[in-house]
């Protein structure tokens, strides 16, 4: 967590809590020039980048291990198996779930969000029921709950958020009701990078019985999560935005609630036995993983949370806090830049518009002096609105991102205001 407020850091006399440029010599795509300029990736929100562990892991699996799991008695399928459950243990361990069996591999948050969907909505969520969202939430926490509505009858209701994009505690006490089924709310805003008072959420949810899900996919590389902790029920993030592959997720879920939901997908994998006249469904974490998964994504997503842990979350955060910090005393003096999302506590994320100029031609100059930002509405159009902004600049950071890569967004800023006076 961040204090927007804190006191100026300089490149000079700031450095990160690790060796820096061991790190970065480990991710081969941070080396890349764009045109005459070195890359400055500042789009870690969208996706991180794999570390040289991470590459290496995928690569030994694909010459070495590869095999369809749980099924073949041979040696390769039982090595398969056996790393693809180690990256399971990885899982569990790493959000600190009380049972590997909580631990559910899907495509990613998008798919685990529509899993929960699936398995919880449909079986326990009607006719006049509420389900609680909140301004903040990426279109993947929005729209399978709009598809529930429209097919049951339910109703979502939204917990506002102020100027400076903090959700509303009260307004959301006063939403929760006697028809709340379930509150799905975001951990940390993709679009603005606002930290939800999580603890608040869930022991007001839980007061009344009612179930929280939380899309991590923007927290679990910048904030240590502990799910018994937090004594969420659903918890769900993406492995490309933990410097993993693409094509693998994570729903964590509580044993109990899994236990009682309906599959997702039929197919292989998520049976005990089929005949014509009676399907039983596989123990859980298997009931919800039909067909072959993406086994090489989840071993990468093993190493990934290797590698991560190794560096260590809380050092990450200490230094991507810096990084905002600077980023954002810095794009304060600006003139014209408008900083969207100011919010007391936030977490890798920089959004801003410049007056006078879209949003994508900010992009397209920022591009000619290397540097990598996201421009558009981030798929958190609602947010947008609530700002009466068609779409924003956003800048997001990773722990390998450098100081001198937010000068070079700040030069590229410069030159867009001088090509655009
Ligand atoms: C990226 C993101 C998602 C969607 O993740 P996918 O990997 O595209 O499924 C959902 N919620 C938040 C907050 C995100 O940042």
């Amino acid at each position: 967590m961040t204090q927007l407020a804190s006191i100026a850091s300089t490149p000079a006399t700031r450095a990160a809590p690790y060796d820096l440029e061991g790190l970065r010599a480990q991710f081969p795509i941070l080396g890349l020039r764009i045109g005459d300029a070195p890359l400055a990736y500042l789009d870690n929100g969208a996706s991180s980048q794999m570390p040289q562990p991470v590459i290496d892991r995928l690569v030994h699996y694909q010459r070495a291990e590869h095999a369809n799991i749980h099924r073949g008695v041979h040696y390769l399928s039982e090595t398969a198996t056996a790393a693809f459950e180690g990256a399971r243990r990885k899982v569990q361990r790493f959000l600190n779930a009380a049972e590997e069996c909580e631990i559910i591999f899907t495509r990613g948050t998008t798919d685990a969000l529509n899993l929960v969907m699936h398995g919880f909505g449909r079986a326990y969520i009607g006719e006049g029921d509420e389900i609680i969202v909140s301004t903040l939430e990426h279109h993947s926490n929005i729209v399978p709950w709009q598809m529930l509505c429209q097919e049951r009858g339910c109703h979502l209701r939204v917990i506002p958020c102020n100027d400076r994009g903090e959700l509303l505690l009260e307004a959301y006490a006063e939403l929760l009701g006697p028809r709340t089924r379930l509150v799905a709310i975001t951990h940390v805003s993709n679009a603005l990078g606002s930290i939800s008072p999580l603890r608040e959420v869930i022991d007001l949810a839980h007061a009344r019985g009612v179930p929280v899900l939380v899309d991590g996919a923007q927290a679990v590389a910048h904030i240590p999560v502990d799910v018994q902790a937090l004594d969420c029920d659903f918890y769900c993030f993406s492995g490309h935005k933990l410097y993993g592959p693409t094509g693998i997720g994570v729903l964590y879920g509580k044993a109990a609630l899994l236990e009682k939901m309906q599959p997702y997908q039929g197919g292989g994998d998520m049976i005990l036995s089929v005949s014509f006249e009676k399907t039983i469904y596989n123990v859980i974490p298997h009931k919800f993983e039909a067909g072959t998964p993406p086994i090489a994504a989840a071993i990468g997503l093993g190493a990934a949370i290797d590698f991560v842990t190794g560096v260590g979350i809380e050092r990450a955060a200490d230094w991507e806090a810096t990084l905002l910090d600077y980023a954002t005393e810095q794009l304060s003096q600006l003139p014209g830049v408008r900083l969207v999302g100011t919010a007391q506590h936030k977490a890798s994320v920089l959004s801003f518009v410049l007056a006078g100029v879209h949003p994508h031609d900010v992009g397209t100059v920022l591009n000619e002096a290397g540097v990598a930002v996201r421009t558009g509405h981030h798929c958190a159009q609602p947010v947008m609105q609530r700002f009466g902004l068609p779409a924003t600049v956003r800048a997001s950071f990773a722990l390998y991102n450098r100081l001198d890569e937010v000068d070079q967004l700040v030069g590229g800023l410069q030159r867009v205001a001088r090509l655009f006076a």
